[in-house]
């Protein structure tokens, strides 16, 4: 069932820690990726909750949210938009820059990769501050979309399941172990 399948998701995640830097609980789904079945069961979850949702548009977060997103949006028949980190996209595009714990970061979009009011979706691998996905719904928002949900496979903190994000549904797969 879904609870055997999530549990083998959860187990197939490697937690190193201390990477990559002190103290870091890091969450490396790159061994998720190694186990065919567990990969497929995740994408199959997010596709199975939004297929029916006319969502046109996945965006995903560059790196990690590459991999989860384009493969969804293959599952649910809708465009796949990478959000990347700067000069990184080769057209005209937005920025929306967003505070780290130490700096500023910044995400970049395609200028006419979505058109207004097209229904969107976000994915990352991991919501930790919620900072990187914050930035990705202003850059969504300020090229005219909706934004339906942002969605994860792993949530750290408090987050949890069916909470609100900067007013927006958050979607968490996993608990870290
Ligand atoms: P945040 O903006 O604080 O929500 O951080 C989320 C981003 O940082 C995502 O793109 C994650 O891939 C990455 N990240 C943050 N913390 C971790 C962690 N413990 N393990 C793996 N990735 C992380």
């Amino acid at each position: 069932g879904e609870e055997s399948r999530i549990r083998a998701i959860s187990e197939a995640i490697r937690v190193v820690p201390h990477f990559p830097k002190q103290g870091i609980m890091f969450q490396d789904i790159t061994t998720l990726l190694l186990d065919p079945k567990a990969f497929k069961d995740t994408v199959d979850i997010f596709v199975d909750r939004y297929r029916d949702m006319n969502i046109s548009v996945v965006a995903g977060v560059e790196a990690r949210g590459f991999i989860f997103g384009s493969s969804i949006a293959l599952g649910i028949g809708a465009k796949f938009v990478p959000l990347c980190k700067p000069g990184k996209l080769p057209g005209e595009v937005i920025s929306e820059k967003y505070v780290l714990e130490y700096g500023t970061d910044c995400l970049e979009m395609h200028v006419g990769a979505v058109e207004p009011c097209e229904r969107v979706i976000i994915i990352d691998d991991l919501v930790a501050t919620g900072g990187t996905l914050s930035a990705a719904i202003r850059l969504l928002e300020r090229a005219g979309a909706e934004v339906v949900e942002c969605a994860c496979v792993i949530g750290l903190s408090d987050l949890k399941v069916g909470c609100k994000f900067n007013g927006k549904p958050l979607y968490i797969l996993l608990e870290p172990r």
